[in-house]
């Protein structure tokens, strides 16, 4: 018998159930697709695991598992991180190629959506473990990955330096060809784009400028003097609060996985990120206060940045959340009953499909300059990047207000949609489009 009713029960925190919960509830305001092509777009088409052992530094061989997932094809190749973490599961890998899928339809770029993972900790792995598990996780993936098939990238944990092992190792394995398409977010000397680096967290502030200068907050149009607070401070997290910091924002804390510093007056970002590369961590910044992770999530502030991880902001937790817009630069951060209590108490949510897709937007940039053996200067990829976050984001807000204004006028009793929902059915139905030109095989 359960000990708990459905209101107390306690949330189910699986990322690809959460996945299927939002798509699901995008999928009711879709009635007009058939039902089995839902079930289509939904599921993920492969899902391959390998278990590989690696002779570690000191001597002794340790056995690896690894993921790789690709949600859909639908639109071109698998697009999508690998992350090293040891929380990784399929589940979660899953859950992270499904909504590659999306991010990819709604900024539009000509891919599907894929992830991959590889469960363990970096933090205590040497460099030279670090190359070999790369190495060998890649080569057992084999002919999967491919620039005209599934094309990896970074994600938490991996960075520039994997990409150029992803590299050298797909190209050992297909010499004579050009490998660089084969994976993005390389060094710039090995076919790297500019702006790649600052891709995630700009794109993020674009968007974010777009929405706000939209009014998808009231009372908050723009980002100057705005208060902000940063959960993570890797890729996304740390080059977001300099960026946002740039554009006249006030950063009032941020977070890592060893804690918080926070200042009410606005960190010194210069200050905060020395004392990362002396000490490992932000806290204990010099002038600053110590604050936890669950302190900044509830922190009062303008603009929240969770940055970090998923299921950060849950049932649980939702109550004391009180910034006034939350921007999802990490994957899945907000739960779906997070979710709903948020859109009630009026805090709307820039969703991650949205707020990070600007990573895989300059990886396709890096895509189409590999395949012409061109390097285009910084200022254009941000440019051609604004663009695409501007588009992106004038999509969505036009699919809210479109469907809103129809379930008004209908009397529906389904409830309005928010933002992550609106973005969904814009991905959604892009992805749907194309399935039905293209026609379901056979
Ligand atoms: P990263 O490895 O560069 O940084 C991760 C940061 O999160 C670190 O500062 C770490 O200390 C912090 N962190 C880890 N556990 C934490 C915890 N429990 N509480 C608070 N902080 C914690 O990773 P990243 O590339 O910045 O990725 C962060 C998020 O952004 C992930 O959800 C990732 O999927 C998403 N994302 C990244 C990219 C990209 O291009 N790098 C693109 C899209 C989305």
């Amino acid at each position: 018998m359960s000990t708990h009713s459905a209101a107390t029960a306690p949330e189910d925190l699986n990322p690809f159930h959460i996945a299927a919960q939002q798509f699901d509830r995008a999928a009711a305001y879709m009635p007009h697709l058939k039902k089995g092509l839902i079930e289509f777009l939904k599921h993920p088409c492969r899902t391959v695991t390998v278990e590989f052992p690696v002779e570690m530094a000191d001597g002794a061989v340790r056995m690896f598992v690894g993921h790789r997932v690709l949600h859909s094809q639908v639109r071109g190749p698998g697009k999508g991180g690998i992350r090293y973490h040891p929380n990784v599961t399929v589940d979660e890998v899953r859950a992270l190629a499904s909504w590659m899928t999306w991010k990819c339809a709604i900024i539009d770029v000509p891919f599907g959506g894929a992830k991959g993972g590889v469960a363990f900790n970096p933090k205590e792995t040497t460099e030279s473990d670090l190359r070999k598990i790369t190495r060998r996780y890649i080569s057992d993936l084999g002919e999967l990955i491919g620039p005209h098939t599934d094309i990896p990238a970074p994600d938490m944990y991996t960075d520039a330096r994997t990409m150029a092992w992803i590299y050298d190792t797909y190209a050992m394995m297909h010499p004579g060809r050009n490998n660089l398409p084969a994976v993005t977010g390389k060094p710039l000397d090995i076919g790297g784009s500019h702006g790649r680096n600052e891709a995630t967290a700009r794109g993020c502030l674009f968007a974010v400028q777009r929405a706000l200068a939209r009014g998808a907050v009231s009372g908050l149009d723009g980002v100057r003097g705005a208060r902000v607070a940063v959960q993570g401070f890797g890729n996304a997290g740390a080059i977001a609060a300099a960026l946002f910091h740039e554009a006249g924002a006030k950063v009032v804390a941020v977070s890592d996985s060893g804690g918080g510093a926070r200042r009410e007056e606005g960190l010194d970002l210069a200050a905060v990120t020395a004392h990362k590369a002396k000490t490992g961590s932000v806290t204990g910044t010099p002038d600053t206060r110590p604050l936890s992770n669950d302190e900044l999530l509830s922190l009062e502030c303008d603009i929240l940045i969770p940055a970090a991880l998923e299921n950060q902001i849950r049932r649980d937790n939702v109550a004391a959340v009180r910034a006034r817009f939350i921007v999802e630069a990490a994957n899945g951060p907000t739960t779906p009953a997070a979710d709903r209590i948020l859109y009630e108490r009026g805090i709307a949510v820039l969703p991650d499909i949205l707020a990070n897709s600007g990573g895989v937007c300059v990886s396709y940039f890096e895509w189409v300059q590999n395949i012409e053996n061109e390097q285009w200067d910084e200022d254009e990829v941000n440019q051609k990047l604004r663009v695409k976050m501007e588009r992106a984001t004038d999509a969505m807000l036009a699919k809210q207000a479109e469907v809103n204004a129809r379930l008004k006028k209908e009397g529906s009793t389904l409830p309005l949609v928010d933002l992550r929902t609106a973005a969904l059915i814009v991905a959604v139905e892009r992805v749907a489009g194309v399935a039905l030109e293209r026609g379901i095989w056979p």
